[in-house]
């Protein structure tokens, strides 16, 4: 009992991407990754000395807080928050970093965080072992499919299949991030992969976004791929980082 996990920062926000595009959400972000993708713009995924805990929601007031933290210290913190801010909150985002390296501080967390807002899970859509021991107390899962021509990872697509089969038990998307060197067998593969657990899963496409937040993919290079998606799934929608041209975290 009293498990700890490492963590980077605790704040809230505008969700930036995927399916729940918009809601305010408090996010705990995780350390660390079991992948390394040419694009990761978490920033240093070794877990610091201290969290940044945010003091006021969407304020900034950061102060540090030692690290591992416990649940009792996060699960006070939120509450205050939704005490002091009621309704403002949609859910709780686990980002990273990859959450479920923290599977088991989760297992232990999850119910508790789960009494104070619906739990969204961000997640490289890898550890498949590991989803099913936190599953049941999360509610919305969104999974990436990497792509090799811009992640960099070479051959994952046995793990997000299997993430996948297991992921479809609750309400599920799949983000693929998209430049203008992929190629249409990728989308494809991944579609397939998709299509064969249910063609209702949604697929969101996200344009690769420089640092400054503008889209680096061709308008003609995404209408493209829209529609090698289409062949396969129902819902593909095309949906950017928004909160890189909010200037938002
Ligand atoms: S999975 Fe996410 S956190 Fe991990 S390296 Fe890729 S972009 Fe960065």
């Amino acid at each position: 009992m009293n498990k700890s996990a490492e963590l980077i920062e605790v704040f809230s926000s505008v969700q930036g991407e995927g399916m729940l595009v918009g809601l305010r959400q408090a996010f705990i972000r995780f350390a660390g990754c079991n992948i390394s993708c040419d694009y990761c713009d978490t920033g240093s995924l070794t877990a610091p000395k201290h969290c940044l805990m945010e003091a006021t929601p969407g304020r900034r007031d950061f102060f540090p807080q030692a690290n591992p933290v416990g649940l009792e210290r996060i699960a006070m913190h939120l509450e205050g928050w939704c005490r002091g801010w009621p309704g403002v909150h949609h859910s709780i985002s686990l980002t990273g970093g990859e959450p479920l390296l923290h599977h088991d501080a989760l297992v232990e967390w999850l119910p508790r965080l789960r009494s104070i807002l619906p739990i969204y899970l961000e997640t490289n859509g890898v550890p498949h072992e590991t989803l099913g021991t936190v599953i049941d107390n999360i509610d919305y899962i969104s999974m990436d499919i990497k792509l090799p021509s811009t992640s960099g990872e070479a051959d994952l697509w046995d793990c997000h299949q299997r993430f996948i089969e297991i992921a479809a038990h609750k309400e599920l998307f799949v983000k693929v991030v998209v430049g203008e060197t992929t190629q249409d067998w990728e989308v494809i593969r991944a579609c397939e992969i998709i299509a064969a657990v249910g063609k209702n899963i949604p697929l969101i496409i996200q344009p690769m976004t420089g640092k400054d937040g503008s889209v680096t993919v061709s308008p003609i290079k995404v209408i493209e791929l829209q529609e090698t998606a289409c062949r396969y799934l129902k819902e593909v929608r095309v949906i950017p980082q928004t909160h890189k041209f909010l200037g938002m975290i």
